[in-house]
């Protein structure tokens, strides 16, 4: 079993897990609040290393990346756990697992992913998704530099909610990441996620001083982090703090697991993309076909530089180093 990186061991075998913002203290034979890191004996395991929950090649526009080798395909794992406990998850069962969802499962070795992504024709390697990767951060950690290596692109789609000195260590492997930013209040982290909206605007900075392309997601829920003025806020912290380039994605929302909210309606999406547009240069919107809101349009010149229908994809306008 692999022992676990980031964490403390206390008197009377007890441990400290350093890796998110929970830092979950945890006595001998309890698991922390991502349900896959376990204190055995005083020390501390991450239980579902090497255990994938599912693998298939995706388009890239679908973790979403829109600004990163569009119209490409990527080799997308995932496992089990996470430590938010969004009450709207969209990923629930693989997200908040019991023992038995995954401790029968076999171990896939790092070396096995690694072959699978480059057997793979047209694939640019290996995107950590589907539940959240952080919590499997020692595979995501030998997986991604064995990649590397290799040629492969390293893609993290992900919470955000991760302690600074874990993030700094793994931001040299990981070339591009989607991180959502739920909401602008800390309040719908803490009633609807169980985690905290300050350590997520911290990771979204680090990243972006770095040299990895990011993306943002925003699923955008009706009733609960809707309303246009704290949206206002947000676009313009993005827009100050991250640069008026920041590429943002808003996301339709459907009922699921615990929370059973109506459809987000189209006409609140393009209230938002409108918003957005007033700062950010590039805001798409997701999980909806809509007239606008889908392909790249440049900022100077306004012509369609890439457009998209779909996971369809096709690059019009640009040179081949990008410029348009
Ligand atoms: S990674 Fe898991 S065990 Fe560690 S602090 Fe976060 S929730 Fe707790």
């Amino acid at each position: 079993m692999q022992e676990a990186l980031f964490y403390e061991k206390l008197e009377d075998e007890k441990v400290r897990c350093l890796l998110c913002p929970h830092e979950c203290l945890l006595n001998e034979g309890k698991i922390g609040i991502c349900r896959v890191r376990k204190n055995i004996s005083g020390e501390l395991y991450a239980l579902n290393d090497g255990i994938i929950s599912s693998a298939n090649l995706d388009p890239i526009e679908k973790k979403p990346l829109y600004h990163f080798y569009p119209g490409s395909l990527i080799l997308s794992i995932g496992s089990y756990g996470c430590n938010m406990h969004c009450q709207f998850c969209q990923n629930w069962d693989i997200s908040q697992p019991k023992d038995s969802n995954f401790n029968l499962q076999p171990i896939v070795p790092t070396s096995e992913v690694i072959k699978t992504a480059l057997n793979q024709k047209e694939n640019i390697g290996i995107a950590y998704t589907y539940n959240e990767p952080i919590v499997s951060y020692e595979y995501v950690m030998k997986t991604a530099a064995i990649a590397k290596e290799n040629g492969l692109k390293n893609v993290m789609v992900s919470n955000g909610f991760i302690n600074q000195e874990p993030l700094l260590q793994i931001l040299p492997f990981i070339d591009a990441w989607n991180i959502d930013l739920k909401a602008f209040d800390d309040s719908f982290y803490k009633r609807l996620t169980g985690a905290r909206l300050a350590p997520v605007l911290e990771t979204l900075k680090t990243v972006r001083r770095s040299n990895a392309h990011l993306e943002i997601t925003m699923l955008v829920i009706p009733g609960e982090n809707d309303d246009a003025n704290e949206f206002k806020q947000m676009v313009d912290w993005l827009a100050n703090e991250l640069g008026e380039d920041t590429i943002l994605h808003l996301s339709r929302y459907f009922p699921r697991y615990r929370h059973q909210s109506a459809i987000t309606p189209a006409h609140k999406l393009l209230e938002f993309y409108n918003i957005a547009r007033q700062r950010l240069h590039w805001t798409y919107v997701g999980n909806i076909e809509l007239d606008i809101g889908s392909n790249s349009i440049c900022p100077k010149c306004q012509n369609i530089v890439v457009w998209r229908k779909g996971y369809h994809t096709a690059v019009r306008g640009l040179d081949e180093a990008g410029n348009c």
